[in-house]
């Protein structure tokens, strides 16, 4: 038991048409099986949109980012409990996790997952999906409904790095593994498409909170196809911040060798 009422902090227990805290507070599952457990209203209509959830599965049922994929699966195989509790933030339409839950069960170990995303489509696609009882809700990173000191790891793959909250979630040894864009990451992309392309901000800085256990970089090219350049396009939050001019270029090209670079970290508490 490791949700917590959004409303008065008490655990929540979980029943098949609803979750319920002492208190009497009630959060009805939706018909795809999800909690909606975001009660701030202003975090509502955050996060991707259905579109760019939908355009990121498809690219990544390609297999485009499976060494990525395979680099988390490995850590976790090595630094994870034989049992324990695993939290997704952030978890977009679920990709990562469903690999990443039946990477550790053939591993042997048994997992209690949950996985949550500010976007309602997130959790629904992701639930839809499911890989065995693991738990999807509704919420913000930066509002998590989850206990205290439950989880064993904490997953922040592109999500914004709400560290005061996966520190609070996280047991007193548990482990946070982020995943991030490093610095030439699609460049190619970019470049092709901007006349000024910026590169990836340099990684936030984690030293307040965390000692680093580990790190590594994952980085191979990529041969894509016009149609696989579109929909990478399609999955990124560039979408939306590019002119009719810009787009023109995207579509004009027949196909793109893009760079994949990517950053992971395994970090613990310090104290
Ligand atoms: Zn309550």
């Amino acid at each position: 038991m490791s949700l917590a009422c959004p409303l008065c902090g008490q655990a929540l227990t979980q029943e098949e048409k609803r979750a319920l805290c002492p208190a009497g507070h009630s959060f009805d599952r939706a018909r795809q099986g999800y909690l909606n457990l975001l009660m701030d209203h202003s975090a509502r209509g955050h996060g991707d949109d259905k579109a760019m959830l939908l355009a990121r599965r498809e690219f990544l049922e390609e297999g485009h980012y499976t060494p990525l994929l395979k680099e988390l699966c490995a850590l976790l195989c090595r630094r994870f409990p034989e049992e324990g509790v695993l939290v997704d933030a952030g978890c977009g339409e679920g990709w990562y996790f469903r690999g990443i839950l039946r990477e550790l069960a053939s591993a042997g170990k048994r997992v209690d997952g949950y996985a949550f995303d500010v976007a309602r489509d997130g959790a629904r696609l992701a639930a839809e999906r499911r890989v065995g009882d693991e738990t999807y809700f509704v919420a913000s990173v930066f509002r998590i409904p989850m206990l205290s000191g439950s989880a064993d790891g904490v997953l922040s793959l592109f999500s914004p790095f709400a560290e005061e909250e996966y520190a609070r979630i996280l047991k007193k040894d548990g482990l946070l593994i982020r995943a991030f864009p490093e610095r030439e990451h699609l460049m190619e992309l970019k470049r092709a498409v901007y006349d000024k392309p910026v590169e990836n901000v340099a990684r936030a800085d984690v030293s307040r909170l965390w000692e680093t256990v580990e790190e590594k970089r994952v980085q191979y090219r990529l041969l894509l196809s016009r149609e696989q350049v579109k929909r990478l396009f399609a999955m990124t939050p560039y979408v939306h911040k590019t002119s009719p001019r810009d787009r023109e270029k995207l579509e004009a090209l027949e196909e793109l060798e893009v760079g994949l670079d990517f950053g992971v970290q395994v970090l613990c508490k310090k104290g």
